[in-house]
């Protein structure tokens, strides 16, 4: 399906005027409280996963926490085999092994997140079940794969014939390059505040396509490819996970929210951090942010990144600013 035919307005950041704590002292009718706490819940996720977003938001709008419901989205992603980034059918390395990394935070500040993991399909629920059952935050490799086992995950091999033959394909010229806005799909980064006003997220991938073995990008590290706060908002990142670690970049996103820039500002500033004195900038990277309140923010370097959004029953896909 065109990825157009989605396309609303570009409006971003025009955020909520009001949530719920924000009232918590004053007295007010059941209507007033009941229209306020409907300006929540809220879902919003990397690139056009307009299908992963309506199911996060149909999951909090039957009171699933935060987290519960980011999980529920991306795992969406995770099974769809047509997506060459994400999960199932996700590109291989270049030894044609398919391995994936995924993180997840709450809002209580706990995380969680599992790194080259092979023959497991939803590992962002993989790295929830770190997170709570276990003393350890990071599970790697085939230690990540043997407790998805113990834990009853089914294995299975992530690649598909598509991609198969697509890997087939590279190796005739074994040409390494981020290519950017790859496709329709890319990592899915999804944040959710629910309708308590609690904000989680998750982020999950296969990485960059071709990668070297062993290679681990931002998509699995708190702080780069993730990060929350609830008292704050939270952001994630997506395209080439080297540039996000050096900077931090949810990380920083969410700390220059906490020092009063928008989620906009803060998503252009930490952009800015990248393409700053730079002349090589054949790489993509993007920035998706809420803050507390439900503003949105998103940005880029080159253009062709958007988000999708679940908010008051519908879903959209919204096109970013970006650099270039
Ligand atoms: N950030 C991911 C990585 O570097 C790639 C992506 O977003 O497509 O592994």
């Amino acid at each position: 399906m065109d990825r157009r035919r989605f396309f609303t307005s570009a409006s971003l950041g025009g955020g909520l005027l009001f949530h719920p704590q924000l009232f918590s002292n004053f007295s007010m009718t059941s209507t007033k409280i009941q229209s306020i706490e409907n300006k929540f819940p809220l879902a919003i996720s990397t690139w056009n996963n307009i299908k992963a977003s309506r199911v996060a938001g149909e999951s909090l709008e039957q009171n699933a926490d935060a987290l519960t419901s980011a999980i529920n989205g991306v795992a969406v992603e995770e099974a769809n085999q047509t997506n060459r980034s994400v999960g199932y059918g996700g590109a291989p390395d270049r030894s044609g092994k398919v391995t994936l990394d995924a993180c997840i935070m709450d809002s209580t500040g706990n995380c969680g997140s599992v790194m080259a993991v092979e023959n497991v399909v939803h590992v962002a629920a993989l790295a929830r079940d770190v997170m709570e059952k276990t003393p350890h935050v990071i599970l790697t490799g085939n230690g990540a794969r043997k407790f998805a086992i113990q834990q009853g995950y089914q294995t299975v091999d992530l690649l598909t014939s598509e991609s198969h033959q697509l890997w087939l394909e590279w190796l005739q010229n074994e040409q390494f390059k981020p290519v950017i806005n790859a496709g329709n799909h890319d990592t899915i980064g999804m944040l959710c505040i629910d309708k308590s006003n609690h904000v989680a997220g998750a982020c999950t991938t296969s990485g960059l396509a071709y990668k070297m073995e062993g290679r681990v990008g931002d998509s699995p590290i708190i702080g780069s490819g993730l990060y929350i706060d609830n008292e704050i908002g939270g952001a994630v990142a997506t395209g080439l996970g080297e540039e996000v670690i050096k900077t931090v970049g949810s990380f920083l996103i969410v700390e220059l929210i906490r020092q009063g820039l928008s989620p906009q500002e803060a998503c252009e500033k930490a952009i800015e951090r990248i393409v700053k004195g730079r002349k090589n900038l054949d790489f993509q990277v993007a920035y998706l942010a809420v803050n507390k309140k439900g503003d949105i923010g998103a940005y880029s370097i080159h253009k062709g990144f958007t988000y999708a959004q679940y908010k008051n029953g519908q879903t959209k896909e919204i096109r970013s600013d970006s650099v270039y």
